[in-house]
């Protein structure tokens, strides 16, 4: 009879941490968490941008997920792309029109890579229409819009998920697998650094409006959610500090540079950097009592590279991580796969109640304090 141990040792594959069990007993032959088998999720994108295309070409190498609709408010897009991808006319849509997804059954779930201030409506509106939604990070401005998000979701019966794509990846598993093995004891700090020299003023990302913020939104979030998932606590407060230094391409509520610590239940502490004024800046790095994991790249698209107290971290870095990151939603929504580090609609809004105190403790100069159960629930 095979056990649980045995399966491991058999596939070899334990050091990837990518297993799911079906719940029996630990004397039941396990299955493999391997998301590349199974029925196709059926995928509109909306917003055909950069990181759509990025998204777009990896799902040529998914086994699960399938563009098979296409939103956009240019019309040659809309054509090229349907084209490029095989997508018919009747499948392509604008944002005037897109709640007509409603009626088409060739269509599962919507991908929404629009600049962030757009999330928030776009999202319920996918819902509204009977649709699974993927959306990208950070799911919305502020906690009050990820609420609301989470609930019109709840209510249409349909999945939220975020484009979180480091929570797939091979080397970020193997850590977090260690330290909940135990294999680094007892986690003491973690320090998160991300950031880039942003490029062309005149872009969204540089837009209050439509970013909702500067670096933090869109960099920083990176070190926030890698800190939640690699210490595996909620953060119980947070103070934070801003540097500016160019007030022309940074202007008012567009943060260049946030240097922010939290503090967690247990004791742990950590210390991040998010900025769009530092190049090199894309490393995480786990101190526990018996050993150490680093990062660096830590959130790139790869290959991300690390080592721990052990040694290198020598996994292979594999498919595209978009690739896996839609053949693993294609199993969270398709066959309620659970994921090791949640990707739902939950997570993106733990991020956003982060967020949301990093600014206050920036505006205020005070610690702010987190409740992490109370603030999910909270009504504004
Ligand atoms: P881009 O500017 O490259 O593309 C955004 C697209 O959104 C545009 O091409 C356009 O597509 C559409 N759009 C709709 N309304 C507007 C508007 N008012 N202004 C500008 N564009 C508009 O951005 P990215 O693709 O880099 O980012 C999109 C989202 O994806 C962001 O939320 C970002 O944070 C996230 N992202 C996530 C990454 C990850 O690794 N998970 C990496 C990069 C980005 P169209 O012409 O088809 O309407």
């Amino acid at each position: 009879m095979s056990t649980r141990r045995n399966f491991l040792q058999n596939m070899g594959l334990s050091a990837l941490g990518i297993y799911a069990f079906n719940g029996l007993n630990a004397e039941t032959v396990l299955m493999p968490a391997s998301a590349a088998e199974g029925p196709v999720l059926r995928v509109a994108l909306m917003g055909l941008g950069g990181y759509a295309s990025r998204v777009a070409d990896a799902m040529q190498q998914s086994k699960r997920a399938k563009i098979t609709g296409l939103i956009s408010g240019t019309p040659g897009k809309l054509k090229s792309w349907g084209e490029k991808y095989g997508v018919p006319e009747n499948s392509r849509y604008n944002y005037e029109t897109f709640d007509a997804v409603k009626n088409n059954p060739d269509i599962d779930a919507v991908y929404v890579i629009t600049p962030n201030a757009l999330h928030h409506d776009q999202v319920i509106r996918c819902a509204a229409a009977g649709k699974h939604v993927i959306c990208e990070k950070p799911m919305g401005l502020n906690a009050k819009q990820g609420r609301e998000m989470v609930a019109a979701c709840k209510k249409a019966g349909k999945q939220l998920l975020v484009g979180y794509r480091m929570h797939f990846e091979p080397l970020t598993l193997e850590i977090h697998r260690m330290r909940t093995a135990g294999e680094l004891g007892s986690v003491k700090f973690f320090q998160g650094l991300s950031g880039f020299r942003i490029g062309d003023p005149t872009q969204w990302r540089l837009n209050k409006a439509l970013a909702g913020g500067g670096s933090l939104m869109d960099i920083g979030i990176y070190a926030l959610n890698g800190c939640r998932y690699m210490v595996g606590e909620e953060p119980v407060w947070v103070t934070a500090q801003e540097t500016k230094t160019d007030f022309v391409k940074f202007k008012e509520g567009v943060d260049e540079t946030i240097t922010f610590q939290l503090g967690f239940p247990g004791g742990v502490t950590a210390s991040c950097l998010s900025s769009y004024n530092m190049n090199n800046l894309d490393r995480f790095f786990l101190n526990g009592e018996k050993g150490f994991a680093e990062l660096q790249p830590a959130s790139s698209y790869g290959p991300i590279k690390g080592r721990t107290h052990k040694g290198p971290l020598d996994i292979p870095a594999g498919r595209p991580q978009q690739a896996v990151q839609m053949d693993e939603m294609a199993a969270i929504i398709l066959d309620g796969k659970k994921p090791v580090i949640p990707v739902d609609g939950e997570e993106g809004l733990r991020d956003l109640v982060i967020i949301d105190a990093i600014y206050k403790a920036v505006k205020t100069g005070q610690k702010v304090k987190l409740n992490p159960g109370a603030s999910l629930r909270a009504q504004n």
